[in-house]
């Protein structure tokens, strides 16, 4: 049986909209609106949307790089965000995140070796003497030669950069890692090598991971479950196959619309999605999609759609299920 590892229920985040002289609270940006999934250990969740859904701000939450407005975490039954402060930094090796722009994310004046090693002698993970192994084995795993300990980011390609910035989760021995947009930043033809080196390195360790893509093509070749957000709301989620086979929500439908598909002889019809996001600041009332929904009804502008069960593990929030 599947074992849990990461719970999120109801979870909130709200950043404050402050205006006037004194700086009041005039309202909220609704970046993460009630949402709930389950990880279990060894599998890989997508989340998917467009920008500015509250992906990130999601995983963010999750690593409690922001605090949360309600809801809970529970890591291995450990309830993230009433940590205390040294609690949670023993517990930060476990949880790791690999980000979307690998140069940002690396000190440009250390070395690969500095880089990788820094917070395994910070969090006392091994002895100065045998940290120097470690980060050569985990170099060895992520493609990158034992002469590269010594170089600067900026003598790599993004793809190897990458590389770097999944070795530096790895030295960790982590669990669980947030994956934002790993692949996003780099040419199609690395992203497959990326995303191949993240399965390898889930079997070998028994790794869980929150890939966050706004790609539906890239999230298919590594997901086991799929959740679809607009919003800051979860809209559908279900398993991989479940979700690219039958797709239920129409915004899922649009999005799936615009990929790819290998075969020539099969044609998709692109369904063109009318208008731009509404502010999370002032979202619609009712279905938050409404707007853009070529099936919207009366009911869907009045009453949110409740998330319901459709399928074994295959859930939607619209009226039309
Ligand atoms: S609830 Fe209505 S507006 Fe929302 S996705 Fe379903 S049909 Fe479209």
């Amino acid at each position: 049986m599947a074992e849990e590892l990461l719970k999120v229920e109801n979870l909130k985040k709200y950043f404050p909209i402050k205006s006037g002289l004194l700086q009041k609270t005039t309202g909220n940006v609704k970046a993460v609106d009630d949402i709930s999934f389950i990880i279990n250990k060894g599998e890989t969740f997508g989340l998917v949307g467009e920008s500015g859904c509250g992906k990130s701000t999601t995983g963010r939450t999750i690593l409690r790089l922001h605090e949360k407005t309600e809801g809970n975490v529970e890591f291995k039954g450990i309830k993230i965000h009433d940590l205390k402060r040294e609690e949670l930094r023993k517990l930060r090796p476990k949880m790791q995140m690999i980000f979307q722009d690998p140069y940002s994310s690396l000190n440009p004046r250390m070395t690969v070796g500095q880089i990788i090693g820094e917070a395994l002698i910070e969090h006392k993970l091994v002895s100065k003497l045998d940290a120097k192994d470690k980060v050569l084995e985990v170099m060895d795993l992520c493609g990158l030669a034992p002469y590269h300990i010594k170089r600067y980011p900026h003598e790599f390609s993004g793809g190897q950069r990458q590389r770097i910035g999944i070795a530096r989760a790895l030295a960790l021995n982590p669990e669980f890692i947030v994956a934002d947009e790993p692949v996003s930043a780099l040419d199609v033809s690395i992203q497959s090598q990326i995303i191949n080196l993240l399965i390898e390195s889930q079997e070998k360790y028994e790794l869980s991971y929150l890939f966050i893509s706004h790609d539906l093509s890239v999230v298919k070749h590594i997901c086991h479950k799929v959740g679809v957000m607009y919003l800051g709301s979860l809209i559908e989620f279900a398993d991989k196959d479940g979700l690219y086979k039958n797709p239920l929500h129409p915004y899922t439908k649009a999005l799936l619309s615009a990929v790819p598909i290998p075969d020539p002889t099969i044609k998709r019809e692109r369904i063109i999605l009318k208008g731009d996001i509404p502010s999370p600041a002032n979202p619609p009332k009712g279905c938050k999609f409404h707007t853009r929904c070529p099936y919207a009804k009366p009911i869907c502008r009045e009453a949110v759609p409740i998330y319901k069960k459709v399928d074994s593990n295959h859930y939607v929030a619209c009226h039309l299920y």
